[in-house]
């Protein structure tokens, strides 16, 4: 169903859909949704796998076996240079070790290492930051090597997963580039140029913007059938183990527990690896060529916003189930983002599409369910009770109207004796005057239900108003002979608006006649008991059931028999005497008997403040 919202409306729903959107998006950036988005690109990552590649590197690991049978870990020296030897025939392409060698140590074998290093020709060493300055290698080695590359980890990195790795760090005023990196530029023989977008080595450009506040990061795409791995026990034991090395680049790291440096968690396999393996992986990564980077912030705007968009669209146009099963579609839609996202190698966070979508669904469902509905159907009720109005205002106006019509037709076509003219002319006055009276007695019974009135609050004398109305249901009831007999004058005052209880007093001596067959009586009482006044009017007319007394008093009900004696109206009269009843803080009771007749009370307390009634018609009922 098509809905017409006014436009102040679709202000601020288009406001509060913005406020989704830019809580999403800035949420996004905080360390709350990290950990989300790092859950989902697991997911997806594990979920879509890369097809795999020839490696171009392998890792020669320094294991347990390793230490066992070259004197642990306190020989780790002369072990990386027995690695070097080892590696010699397999003419790598270039060599990374992944072993921190800051201090001087036993001067033969550090002579040793050095000799090795210089013989491989191709060696990257590693460098790590501690307490803020450089720990790198003796100049010794630095001298023989190749380059020298950082191995520290992501900054921030809480969950301890290899998803990135930095490309460059800065201590100290001093850049290294990350190892694999250094390694990749060996093994290319090309040189690392930069730009703030990217870096290229050879025919590798890296798309990893620079960013002072992450660094230069980019997202390790980690080889499906791992990185080939070779204990430097098995290779001192078979040297033809060595192929697996040949014309690649090969990573020396340690893998034992004992002289574990560094681990990290694989996102791929959720288990812990060597730091070794990482930097592989992201040597990898560089050789395919084929990287994964992240969307843009404008992007992620552009995204989100269509998302909300689209919300907020099916709220405006679509409504009940059709709206909500809409809304779920976009929603589950929008889950899937990332991952097509990562079908052409972007990242997009997912913590930023999915709560635009959620938050933006959730609330352009409530405005519509709590404002623009509550307000349609205010609207729609508005509409119900004004048509009610009209209504009950032509069923009123017809009896007078027809007087009116009638007398003045007569006048007009007839030459009337002037007794006759005056008696007409009279006619139409009074008439005139009850229809005047009885518009405003309804816009004030309109304005009190709807709050904008308060009713007057003046004491007044009761009899007087019950004896006018007496005389004015005179005639009605003279027409079908019924007597209506009031034999005790009415005491007692009461609070309010005397021109509403007349309103009220009459309709149920109208009711009382028009209900009952011709030739019975109407019998009208007052009684003070304690505080209240009690008026009864009863009847020996058609009288109702229980169930229809139930009913009576809403709004254009009526009974059946009511209906076919052909007296009754719009069935608006006893809803407003009850109204006007309760304004004055008084009900109305009705006893009645089917085929017998009917009697009507109302109960309404009675005025402190002295008696100020008298018989004439009192004032327009005061506005405030
Ligand atoms: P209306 O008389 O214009 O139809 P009311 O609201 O005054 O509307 O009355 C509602 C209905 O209650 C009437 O249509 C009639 O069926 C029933 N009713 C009211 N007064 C009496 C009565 N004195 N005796 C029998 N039925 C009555």
């Amino acid at each position: 169903m098509k809905r017409r919202w006014p436009a102040r409306q679709l202000w601020i729903y288009a406001g509060l859909l913005a406020a989704c959107l830019a809580l999403a998006v800035l949420t996004d950036w905080t360390s709350f949704a990290s950990p989300i988005d790092n859950y989902a690109y697991d997911l997806i990552y594990r979920a879509y796998p890369p097809h795999d590649w020839p490696p171009s590197s392998a890792v020669l690991a320094v294991d347990e076996a390793t230490f066992n049978a070259n004197g642990g870990v306190r020989n780790l020296r002369g072990i990386v240079a027995d690695a070097l030897a080892a590696l010699g025939p397999a003419k790598t392409k270039a060599i990374a070790i992944d072993v921190i060698l800051p201090d001087p140590g036993d001067p033969a074998v550090d002579a040793r290492l050095a000799a090795s290093i210089e013989r491989a020709g191709n060696v990257v060493l590693s460098s790590q930051l501690a307490g803020g300055v450089w720990e790198d290698p003796i100049p010794l080695f630095i001298a023989k090597a190749k380059a020298l590359g950082h191995v520290h980890p992501e900054e921030n990195h809480s969950d301890g997963v290899g998803r990135r790795v930095p490309l460059e760090y800065s201590a100290n005023r001093q850049r290294r580039w990350a190892l694999m990196l250094e390694a990749f530029r060996v093994a290319q023989d090309a040189p690392i140029v930069e730009s703030i977008e990217d870096v290229q080595v050879g025919s590798a450009v890296i798309p990893a913007r620079r960013d002072d506040r992450k660094g230069r990061l980019m997202w390790i795409r980690h080889r499906p059938g791992g990185i080939p791995t070779v204990s430097l026990r098995d290779v001192q034991q078979d040297p033809s183990k060595l192929e697996l090395f040949r014309g690649k680049t090969a990573f020396i790291g340690v893998t034992a527990l004992a002289g574990r440096r560094d681990q990290v968690l694989s996102p791929v396999t959720g288990d812990y690896v060597s730091g070794v393996i990482v930097h592989a992986q992201a040597f990898e990564t560089l050789a395919q060529n084929r990287f994964l980077t992240d969307a843009s912030n404008l992007n992620v705007l552009a995204t989100c916003a269509a998302v909300v968009i689209c919300c907020g669209l099916i709220f405006v146009f679509l409504s009940g189930w059709i709206a909500y099963a809409a809304s779920a579609f976009v929603v589950a839609v929008s889950h899937l983002v990332p991952v097509l996202f990562f079908h052409a190698d972007v990242v997009f966070p997912f913590f930023a599409v999915f709560a635009s979508a959620w938050l933006s669904a959730a609330c352009a469902a409530s405005y519509q369910h709590f404002v623009v509905r509550k307000q349609l159907l205010a609207t729609q009720g508005e509409k119900e009770r004004y048509q009610q109005a009209i209504q009950w205002v032509a069923h009123e106006m017809r009896s007078p109207l027809t007087a009116i019509q009638g007398s003045s037709e007569m006048m007009g076509r007839y030459a009337l004796s002037e007794e006759r003219r005056k008696q007409m002319a009279g006619m139409i006055h009074a008439e005139s005057k009850r229809m005047a009276r009885m518009i405003q007695t309804f816009l004030d019974v309109e304005r009190l239900s709807e709050g904008q009135m308060e009713m007057k609050r003046e004491p007044f004398a009761a009899g007087p108003v019950v004896d006018l109305c007496l005389q004015r249901v005179a005639p009605l009831a003279e027409r079908k002979n019924i007597s209506i007999h009031c034999d005790e004058p009415i005491a007692g005052s009461l609070l309010g608006d005397r021109e509403l209880m007349e309103y009220a007093i009459y309709n149920l001596l109208t009711n009382a006649v028009k209900y009952s067959p011709a030739d019975t009586h109407v019998f009208v009482a007052g009684a003070v008991r304690q505080t209240m006044l009690r008026i009864s009017v009863t009847d020996q007319g058609i009288g109702m059931e229980k169930k229809e007394v139930e009913n009576i008093f809403r709004k254009f009900y009526r009974t059946e028999k009511a209906q076919k004696s052909g007296e009754a109206g719009t069935g608006i009269g006893l809803s407003i005497v009850e109204q006007i009843v309760t304004h004055h803080g008084g009900k109305i009771e009705v006893i009645s008997t089917p085929g017998k007749g009917s009697v009507f009370t109302i109960a309404v307390p009675l005025a402190e403040a002295p008696v100020a009634g008298s018989n004439k018609d009192s004032s327009v009922p005061q506005r405030v």
